[in-house]
């Protein structure tokens, strides 16, 4: 009985840990910060390299930032953060978020937005709750800046060749943009398409420059 008082499971192995923790020690420190990026745009890279594949092909954004590896402990708590509601897991994200450091200044911060459907099915979406996190820790405004006009299928059911097709067409600016400097925010970053596409919609809709925050990235295969 007190037990149960007491202690509480790690949302993410299921151990026995003081109430007040989401997560265990153990489990806190699986999270795989991100260490070699491009020297041009910042895109992950496992090893130290000039440029990325992204900047020999044709891309929208110009500086990225990704903190973490989307390794298990990260795939487990992601998955933890998708079905579940309520905001228990905030101060993870916050934890997780207090060593970012992002050089560039703004006029706008904004979530890359959610499908339609995926609106109703999770109150809270992760790309909306680290760019509140971000624009409160620097000060930049949050708006919701581009809206989905075509529901996709889900990036990462799709094969690779597809992907780009899949995204095309799937957003919309908000409002005009003119000479805005915009970091977009999104949490899981799978090939870069959706990033891509988004951007491109920003700068066509008058916006200056547009850099890119995504929480974690799967390691190239
Ligand atoms: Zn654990
Ligand atoms: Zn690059």
């Amino acid at each position: 009985m007190l037990n149960e008082i007491f202690y509480a499971e790690c949302l993410v192995c299921g151990c026995q840990i003081n109430f007040r923790d989401i997560l265990c020690n153990r489990c806190f420190n699986s999270f795989e910060q991100i260490v070699f990026r491009c020297n041009s745009c910042g895109y992950p890279l496992e090893v130290e390299s000039k440029f990325c594949k992204n900047c020999l092909s044709q891309k929208y954004y110009e500086q990225m930032y990704i903190v973490y590896w989307y390794n298990s402990v990260m795939r487990n708590f992601m998955k933890y953060v998708k079905f579940h509601y309520g905001l228990k897991y905030k101060s993870v994200f916050e934890f997780l978020l207090s060593n970012v450091d992002i050089p560039g200044d703004y006029d706008y911060i904004t979530p890359v937005p959610a499908h339609f459907t995926r609106k109703f099915r999770r109150i809270i979406q992760p790309a909306y709750l680290i760019s509140k996190i971000l624009s409160k820790k620097y000060g930049i405004k949050y708006k919701l800046l581009l809206k989905r006009v075509k529901n996709t299928k889900y990036q990462w059911r799709c094969k690779k060749h597809e992907r780009i097709k899949n995204i095309s067409g799937a957003f919309k600016a908000k409002a005009n943009l003119k000479g805005l400097k915009i970091l977009l925010v999104d949490d899981i970053m799978t090939t870069g398409a959706t990033i891509n596409e988004c951007s491109k919609v920003l700068l066509k809709n008058g916006a200056k420059k547009v850099d890119v925050f995504c929480l974690t990235k799967g390691k190239p295969i």
